[in-house]
Formats: C-alpha cells, structure tokens, sequence
C-alpha cells in the first residue's frame, strides 16, 4: 500500500546550485587585464572572470572575486530569493515569486510542451510555489530540490500538484516547470515507468533539455548536460541515446514501450 506514495518522494527534480560548477576557464582568462568590475563598477585589476546567467564571461576584481555566488550563475550574489538562494542582482532582476505568477507561467509552459512536442495530458493540475526548506521536507537530504511533482489519491479522487521553488529566475523556473509536466505526462501515458527512477528522471530531464534547447535557454541545457549523477545525468544520456531524432510525445511514447513493455511491469525493483 505504500508503494505508490513512495514513487512521488522520488520524482524530486535535484539541482544543486549552478555556481558549484566553475569551470576552469574561468580561472584561466583571469588575471592581468585592466577593467571595470561588472560588480561594483570599480576600474582595476581583473582577479576573475565569471559566466553570468547568458553564459557571458565578466570581469570581476580582487573585493568582489570573493564574495558568494550566485545559485544560477557564476555572479557575485547579494540578494535573498525569497526561497533559500542567493541570487547575483542580473538573475535577481526577474523571478517568480507570487503563486499566482507561478501558475500563469506553468499554463503557458504545459502550453509550449503541448504545441513544441505534443506533450499533453488530460490531468488537473494545481501549481504552487515552495520554500527550499518546504521542498526539501521529504527528500534524503542528499539534494537541493527545485521542484516536485506530487500525484495523490484523495477519496479515491486522483490529485496532482506541482510545486517549484519560490524565487527562481524565470528561465530557470520555466525549465524546471518543464521537468515536472514531464512526470506528469508519465504518469497517466506510462505509469508502470514511474518507478525506474533512471528512466523517470531522465525523461523528464530530457524534456526539460529539448524545452530549454526551444527556448534558447542555454544555461539550463548546458546544466542537464553538465549532470553526473546517475539517476539524472545518467539517465538523461541514456534516455536521449534512446531517443535519437524523437521529437514528439507519440514517438517517445512508442520508443519507452517498445524498450520497457507494459507486461514487464510485475518483475519490479
Ligand atoms: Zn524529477
Ligand atoms: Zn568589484
Ligand atoms: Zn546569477
């Protein structure tokens, strides 16, 4: 009986913050210019340069080198998200922060999935925002949830909630927006695959990966790509080898099918 409210602790989108991942090209074209910190706009010597949330590279000087980073970038951070993150005043400048927001800006992502992929579902679904701390309630500790997808029977009545972390940049919050209507399409298209967490979190992946690609959004394409744990990074290389060209919600489905029947589904693990 429990197994099926154990599934939704588990479709948990896990995102550790962008900026743990500096490159070392950023260390690389440090040092030796002369030029306005992007920062404080102080003229002096580069210390850094680090990518902002267009994957520009900005000179930064020895004071504001040091200072923490962005959640979502490479930039000195010094707003609070409202949600737990520190945010560099770029990424800051456009966030979701209202519940209200938080659903237009799903509608119109379900919207984008449906007409880009063909992605569609008939489920109801309510959206909502969460504090890092609220999103973070169920999971193992281990990671830094940016969204949730939660399908719940109430009186024997099926409900689904998506909830995404409260103050993300837009960009962000659509990707990940994207990552948890991918669930939700599993659930109803293909429920038997909702406990291969590999094959569930690497869809969903996927699809956020082809939604940034159609957006332009090359920081969370590169993030997806960048990923080297095994249920998302490996499962998002795994389900785009097994994708190829597929580019539509039919052609995935038939292509999971054919790789996992639906009569295989008692062997269970
Ligand atoms: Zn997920
Ligand atoms: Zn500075
Ligand atoms: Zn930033």
């Amino acid at each position: 009986m429990l197994k099926p409210f154990m599934f939704f602790l588990l479709t948990l989108i896990a995102l550790f913050p962008l900026s743990v991942r500096l490159p070392a090209q950023a260390k690389e074209d440090a040092a030796s210019a002369y030029a306005k910190c992007a920062h404080c706009r102080k003229e002096g010597f580069v210390s850094a340069r680090a990518k902002n949330g267009a994957g520009k590279l900005m000179p930064l000087c020895y004071e504001c080198a040091s200072l923490p980073r962005c959640s979502f970038c490479q930039m000195p951070a010094d707003v609070d998200s409202g949600g737990g993150d520190r945010l560099c005043r770029e990424c800051a400048a456009d966030t979701i922060k209202e519940n209200a927001e938080a659903e237009k800006v799903m509608k119109d992502v379900r919207q984008v999935l449906s007409t880009k992929f063909k992605m569609t579902s008939k489920h109801k679904i309510t959206y909502g925002l969460g504090s890092r701390r609220d999103l973070n309630l169920e999971a193992d500790g281990e990671h830094n949830e940016l969204g949730w997808f939660d399908p719940k029977i109430i009186r024997n009545k099926p409900q689904y909630t998506i909830r995404i972390l409260t103050g993300l940049p837009r960009d962000v919050f659509r990707s990940v927006g994207a990552h948890e209507l991918a669930h939700d399409w599993m659930d109803e298209t293909l429920p038997h695959l909702m406990d291969k967490p590999e094959i569930r979190e690497g869809f969903a992946e996927f699809v956020a990966w082809l939604f940034s690609e159609a957006e332009g959004n090359k920081r969370m394409m590169e993030y997806t790509e960048s990923r080297t744990d095994e249920v998302y990074g490996g499962g998002f290389r795994k389900v785009r080898a097994m994708m190829g060209d597929a580019k539509t919600a039919a052609e995935w489905k038939s292509i999971l099918l054919k790789e996992f029947p639906l009569k295989g589904k008692k062997s269970g693990n």
